[in-house]
């Protein structure tokens, strides 16, 4: 019975798993006791990989124009065709849009060819929609883009703040972690901040049930706490004192108002987190996906910085990713406004960029944003897409807007693993990509910790790996030389070397310590978090030591921040906020497909409180319709208290594909953070009626 070591392919705790063929055949999967992300747990979405490892629903040959063809065919056909639209209207006319769930390998190759070789920043990914805030929250206070804690200070600290965040569903190990913490140690304190009671809430010692989208305002009446009780020094962080200045009316009785809570619950918790020798606060979605969501970000910071709470064991302000490799994505260059490696669009990382790749053709402008990537698509302003790993038809916002862009494009071409998914319907060219299990590569989690995705099953039919894929359309396009590699481990290598090229502590990320693995140690890589440089040859677990910068070009800032919730709070009817379930993943392609996972909740629900339900005359388990300006879904209605009146709770997760009339995603618009371009998938003003 083999076992390979892998990492999961589901959340951004990147747990660390063990793939068994079994002597009556199929696959048992379960935790790896020795990876330092999991040590030994999973969860129920990670047990049930097994289940989901057959063929049924799988693309497994390449097609154009909905039929089959050989991969020489498909391939000389996407060359062709994106050539022809950049000779006919330029480089800005293609755009890639691509996934947290590619490995840093495919991800690498994606934006080589992308901004390296078309010549145009145009390639953005799905990641935008899951932690783009947080990276312009992070860059604007250290610099560059550093999450400065680990898990490890989980089991060393005082006092958790979870905000935004139901871990309990959307990162059940870490939550499993700090369970396990809090009981080890009965000092912790657990404090989470959500307008909604959820799973998370079980371990909390304080809940704060504030009014959608008013974080910031909370954090900046932290702000001010924290300095009331310890002055800062003058000129200690740049931007400091107009910082101060932003955060000066927020007093206790200003945030009560304005958060929709009592003035002793904010007391209370501001009390905590001034008292705690070490304090964390662990950010997600909830702060994320707002149209303000960056200054959200920054108030985080801002708190932790004025308190001393970071760069130390059991501190830091911590952004969550949602997806495996969102971070990889962000090392990469996989965002649409950074270069790779955490270069910028300055003219010395272009041209620098230039030197390493050997390309005169380096992007000179950042690309466009998700959103505005499909609003170019439907004014016709880009006239090819590539989409891989991802379902935009249906997890983008507005996403009736995005299916009728697609349907309209000249050519769209969709790397995929499922058959017949609600993008996949626009495809003119098909490619079947490799499925986790199937894949080679690696991924980066929330704390920086690169880690192995090993194949243990066979390639099925004709699929084959992202970065192969798109190597030889590269090829056939003509920038061969470039896109040479045999293996990812080549691949791997040559990002590890741009890492540390020209770099001299002027980037934070840097794994150039990784540039001469061989096959071997690349096969064998344990899990490291970076940088991974002659400075720190074993990886580093924490940045930001002792509230320093990371570099010598480095100097912390703090970022004036005023308040908004969301954009249509002063819309009628009730507020929407969308996210995840327990047991389910994404758009289901994968979890929608094992009926144990399905249990759990086998229809989308609407979770609505008891008195919106009277007025609206709808009863429990009711088919309901909710409706905005932008469309329309239909679920069940779910009457729970732990709902705040006024506020309604809808998955993300059901499309076409399962049986229901619409997503979610047609209901929110696609307002965006004007720092981000991250959308506002959290709050969305509805109607709701039953039908
Ligand atoms: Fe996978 Fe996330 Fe579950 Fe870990 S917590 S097993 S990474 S889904």
């Amino acid at each position: 019975m083999s076992r390979v070591r892998t990492t999961c392919p589901y959340c951004g705790v990147g747990c660390g798993l063990v793939a068994e063929h079994l002597p009556e055949g199929g696959v048992r999967v379960s935790a790896d006791a020795d990876h330092p992300a999991n040590l030994g747990r999973i969860c129920v979405k990670g047990a049930a990989l097994g289940d989901t490892l057959g063929l049924a629903g799988r693309q497994l040959y390449p097609e154009v124009d909905g039929g089959r063809v050989p991969w020489d065919a498909a391939l000389e056909t996407a060359a062709r065709k994106l050539q022809e639209t950049v000779r006919e209207h330029g480089p800005q006319a293609v755009a890639f849009y691509a996934s947290g769930q590619l490995l840093t390998e495919d991800y690498y190759v994606a934006n080589k060819l992308m901004k390296g070789f078309i010549g145009a920043g145009n390639i953005d990914t799905n990641s935008r929609l899951c932690m783009a805030s947080a990276v312009v929250g992070y860059k604007r206070a250290f610099g560059a883009d550093v999450v400065p804690c680990s898990y490890r200070d989980l089991e060393q600290t005082d006092l958790i703040v979870l905000v935004g965040s139901n871990a309990a569903w959307t990162h059940p190990v870490l939550y499993q972690r700090i369970a396990q913490a809090k009981q080890d140690n009965p000092a912790l304190q657990v404090v989470v901040v959500d307008p909604r009671r959820t799973a998370t809430c079980d371990i909390a010692d304080l809940h704060l049930r504030l009014a959608p989208g008013s974080d910031a305002g909370l954090y900046a009446g932290l702000l001010r706490a924290v300095c009331e009780q310890r002055p800062l020094a003058a000129a200690q962080f740049a931007g400091q004192e107009a910082a101060l200045a932003s955060a000066q009316g927020w007093s206790v009785d200003n945030v009560a108002h304005y958060c929709d809570l009592d003035r002793d619950v904010v007391t209370d918790f501001y009390r905590r987190f001034v008292t705690a020798p070490r304090a964390m606060t662990l950010y997600t979605m909830g702060i994320n996906q707002s149209s303000t969501g960056s200054d959200k970000c920054n108030a985080i910071i801002n708190a932790h910085l004025a308190s001393g709470q970071i760069g130390r064991v059991g501190c830091g302000p911590f952004s969550l990713t949602g997806q495996p490799n969102a971070m990889g994505g962000r090392e990469v260059g996989g965002l649409a406004n950074q270069l790779a490696c955490h270069m910028q669009f300055v003219p010395q990382d272009i041209a620098r960029l230039g030197r390493f790749w050997g390309s005169e053709r380096i992007a000179a402008t950042p690309g466009l944003m998700a959103v505005e990537l499909f609003d170019a698509i439907e004014r016709g302003e880009v006239k090819a897409v590539w989409i891989m790993g991802t379902n935009p038809a249906v997890s983008l916002p507005d996403s009736d807007k995005v299916n009728r862009a697609l349907a309209a494009c000249p050519l769209v071409i969709v790397s995929e693993v499922s058959a017949g998914t609600d993008t996949g319907r626009h495809a003119h060219i098909c490619f079947p990509a490799l499925a986790w299990g199937e894949k080679n590569g690696t991924v980066t989690n929330s704390e920086r910790r690169i880690s192995r995705q090993r194949p243990f099953m066979p390639p099925p039919g004709e699929a084959r790996a992202d970065w192969w894929i798109l190597a030889q359309v590269a090829r056939g396009m003509g920038y061969g030389a470039a896109f040479g590699w045999q293996h990812p481990h080549e691949i791997f290598c040559e990002h590890a070397a741009l890492s540390g090229f020209e770099n001299a502590g002027r980037r934070a990320f840097d794994i150039s310590g990784l540039a001469d693995l061989t096959r071997e140690q690349y096969d064998q890589l344990s899990p490291v978090q970076w940088p991974v440089n002659a400075a720190h040859p074993q990886g580093s677990e924490r940045m930001l030591n002792e509230g320093r910068g990371w570099g010598v070009e480095t100097r912390l800032t703090m970022v004036p921040v005023t308040p908004q919730r969301y954009r249509e709070a002063n819309a009628p009817g009730l507020v929407l906020n969308t996210g995840r379930y327990r047991d389910q993943w994404h758009t289901m392609t994968r979890t929608g497909t094992v009926p144990r996972l399905m249990q759990h909740s086998p229809l989308p629900r609407v979770a609505i409180h008891p008195e919106d339900a009277r007025r609206c005359r709808v009863t429990d388990g009711q088919p309901v319709k909710l409706t905005s300006p932008c469309g329309t879904m239909t679920g069940f209605a779910q009457l729970t208290d732990d709902q705040a009146p006024g506020t309604l709770f809808a998955p993300m997760h059901w499309n076409r594909q399962f049986a229901s009339e619409s997503g979610v995603n047609s209901l929110v618009a696609g307002h965006c953070d004007p720092h981000s371009g991250q959308p506002e998938s959290k709050q969305t003003a509805v109607t709701l009626s039953g039908w």
